[in-house]
């Protein structure tokens, strides 16, 4: 089955009703046919409805589907994408290990690792995502996770996904890829050997602004990385929690298996189900609007290319781009997203360009089928001295857009018309 078909179709099995939309189960709990089936269902020798914090219909349908168009085996869906990549992060790593990062990230995922990770003693070692022959000597045993983004945000980066996976294989760690901004009709992670995925479904996937969440998908066979390999015994050694249950031992995915029962039932983090359903109605047309965002994202910054007061243009679709060659290879018919950022003489050029647009919202999100401006300077990185901006590759003109599904036409005026106002 093709991936459109997939979106549409997979997970829903319709009940008695025959309803065609695939209904909202909003229920905390479920009700046990008697005792029996309860231990039954406790003891996993049988799978079924118990609680919503560990499982609920609507979100079933959600991760079935997400996970297939992923590639993938199983998925978790959680309340939020920071809430994906901790449970991503923690379901293999505690007090005393280590993490490897590319430092191109999304803004909460610097903070959670390089703060929050680090309280909990899980200590954060960063690479230049251009660099990925850096890895190897940040490595050592307690090194558990290496994690990147395929199109970061908000720097607009493409990574060497194969590069980095390889070294990932050569020491038995496992490869996570925050695939958001790229979504997997534009990318396939596993294709190039990531082991687990997680999203911010917040972004393209709810497609329209419209809820939080995210989802952690992991591949399929992820059994032959886990077993026996010493850096996981958590997979590999009785779980004490859930009554000497092991993970690679049973015939289930088991990054997932274990996100269910130790992290979902212990730290909770769960869509409610209204908003998996609305997750479910974007993926339905995501393959639509990721062709259109990107065709729209780069109409646009070729205008801004050929415009006299833009000094720079960043998006990986253009071929004057340092990212061309890795968006080319993984990034389908290298169409590369939304997302685009271009540089204007100064702060003060760049704020009056921003207020003076009329269709584009002045907004922090990307992924909305609304075009959204953002001036870092000013909101986003505006604790940042000179030097620390130029680190993350922000300068006072830079000016972010997450192109929507307006007619090009319209977005294309209404950018001329601020950057001549
Ligand atoms: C937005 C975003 C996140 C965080 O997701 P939330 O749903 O806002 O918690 C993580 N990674 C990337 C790349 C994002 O764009």
């Amino acid at each position: 089955m093709d991936l459109q078909t997939k979106a549409i179709h997979v997970g829903y099995e319709k009940d008695s009703q025959r309803t065609m939309a695939v209904p909202i189960y909003q229920t905390t709990a479920y009700e046990f046919n008697d005792t029996q089936h309860a231990a039954n269902l406790f003891s996993l020798k049988e799978l079924g409805n118990i609680y919503t914090r560990l499982n609920n219909p609507t979100t079933d349908v959600f991760e079935k589907r997400f996970a297939e168009v992923e590639g993938g085996a199983a998925s978790i869906a959680t309340a939020s994408g920071m809430s994906a990549i901790f449970y991503a992060i923690v379901n293999a790593s505690e007090a005393g290990d280590n993490i490897i990062c590319a430092s191109q990230l999304y803004g909460g995922t610097l903070t959670q690792t390089t703060y929050t990770l680090k309280r909990l003693g899980i200590e954060t070692r960063f690479f230049d995502v251009h660099k990925p022959e850096a890895i190897e000597a940040l490595v050592d045993e307690r090194t558990k996770i290496i994690f990147f983004e395929s199109l970061t945000n908000p720097s607009i980066d493409v990574a060497d996904i194969e590069a980095i996976t390889t070294i990932a294989n050569k020491y038995g760690i496992l490869s996570v890829v925050d695939n958001t901004v790229a979504t997997p009709i534009l990318c396939r992670p596993f294709e190039f050997g990531a082991d687990v995925i997680v999203h911010s479904t917040s972004k393209y996937t709810t497609g329209q602004g419209l809820a939080l969440g995210g989802i952690m998908v992991e591949r399929h066979n992820l059994v032959e990385k886990l077993k026996n390999n010493p850096r996981y015994t958590h997979f590999n050694e009785p779980d004490e929690s859930y009554h000497g249950l092991v993970y690679t031992e049973v015939p289930l995915p088991p990054y997932s298996l274990r996100a269910r029962l130790s992290l979902l039932r212990d730290l909770g983090a769960v869509p409610a189900p209204f908003n998996s359903w609305l997750f479910i109605q974007g993926l339905e047309h995501l393959s639509l609007r990721m062709q259109e965002h990107s065709k729209n994202a780069l109409a646009l910054a070729l205008f801004l290319e050929s415009h006299p007061k833009v000094t720079k243009v960043n998006y990986p679709g253009l071929k004057s781009n340092a990212n061309y060659k890795n968006a080319q290879k993984y990034f389908d018919g290298g169409a590369s997203s939304g997302l685009l950022s271009f540089e204007v003489s100064s702060y003060e050029e760049a704020a009056k360009v921003v207020d003076a647009t009329k269709i584009y919202s002045l907004v922090v999100n990307i992924g909305d089928s609304k075009s959204i401006i953002t001036h870092p300077a000013s909101t986003t990185h505006q604790q940042l001295k000179d030097d620390e901006l130029k680190a993350c590759g922000v300068s006072q003109g830079l000016i972010r857009i997450s192109c929507g599904l307006e007619s090009i036409n319209d977005l294309i005026a209404d950018i001329k018309q601020a950057l001549e106002a």
